[in-house]
């Protein structure tokens, strides 16, 4: 039995448990998934070794120290230095970045997306805006405070803080922070956050499994919105892919994983 864990702080929200542990079953790979409330994240790699994972999701805010706490980084995480899945090979873990392929599945409904707002300046936002740069998106991050926005610019981003915010049209607006996952916040002031939805075509909340206050003035505005939750079945496919060692047909994890979605 091989077993595998989220690593978050707060993690109890989460919903990989159930998704990881319902394709495991269904598909009867000897799995089980399990949550870890990890405060340091410079304790990843400890904690990762002494439970005896074989696999490992990292959520908020652990992201990049997940790429710190990596022997070797492959793939799009080595694009963006922010790791959301580990899977431990010959002792070594290696780190990937499921995120951002997820998020493109999650939006493949809109359709000309040219220019995108990200609000947020984390490891979500890092994986989301580089991928958005990789299919051509004019980019602009919008973030409450000035130091994570600095590599964004040193990057060549397009960035503001709320007290430079300018109000353009964007194509898609997308909430990375954490703002709404425990609280009822928005994730920029209204002032600034309800012109900006007014002149947008589509927005999407990386947070799921609620009505965040950014997703309840969206709909205010009848703007067309999506939570995170096609974002998580899809960066979850992908990590299962991973974690069962590319044994089943991801479809065949979709479909499976989806339909824990209506637990
Ligand atoms: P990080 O901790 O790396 O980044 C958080 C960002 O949010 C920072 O830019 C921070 O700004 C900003 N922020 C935090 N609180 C507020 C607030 N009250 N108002 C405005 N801005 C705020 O987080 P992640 O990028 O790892 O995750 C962000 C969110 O995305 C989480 O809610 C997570 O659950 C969700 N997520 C969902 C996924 C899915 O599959 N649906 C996948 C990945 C993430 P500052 O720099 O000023 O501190």
């Amino acid at each position: 039995m091989k077993l595998f864990a989220i690593f978050g702080d707060p993690v109890h929200h989460s919903r990989s448990p159930l998704m990881h542990n319902h394709v495991f079953k269904t598909l009867s790979f000897k799995g089980c998934y399990t949550r870890v409330h990890l405060k340091d994240g410079t304790k990843l790699k400890e904690t990762f070794l002494s439970l005896g994972l074989s696999g490992a999701n990292i959520t908020v805010p652990h992201k990049e120290a997940a790429f710190e706490a990596c022997d070797e980084i492959r793939g799009f995480a080595k694009k963006v230095g922010v790791v959301n899945t580990i899977i431990k090979e010959d002792g070594k873990l290696i780190g990937y970045n499921t995120d951002a392929d997820g998020f493109i599945f999650s939006i493949k409904a809109f359709k000309d997306i040219k220019k995108v707002l990200v609000i947020g300046a984390g490891g979500t936002a890092k994986a989301l805006s580089t991928r958005f740069i990789e299919e051509k998106m004019d980019v602009t991050i919008l973030n409450r405070s000035q130091t994570r926005l600095l590599s964004f610019k040193k990057d060549g981003f397009k960035t503001q803080t709320w007290e430079h915010a300018s109000i353009e049209p964007y194509d898609l607006i997308v909430n990375t922070t954490s703002a709404g996952l425990e609280d009822d916040n928005y994730p920029a002031p209204i002032e600034i956050l309800r012109p900006l939805l007014q002149h947008a075509s589509y927005s999407a909340d990386a947070i799921y499994g609620k009505m965040t206050p950014f997703l309840k003035l969206s709909a205010e505005l009848d703007l067309v919105s999506k939570d995170g939750a096609d974002m998580l079945l899809g960066q979850g496919v992908l990590a299962n892919d991973y974690f069962t060692q590319q044994q089943y047909k991801l479809e065949e994890i979709e479909r499976v994983m989806r339909e824990s979605f209506y637990f």
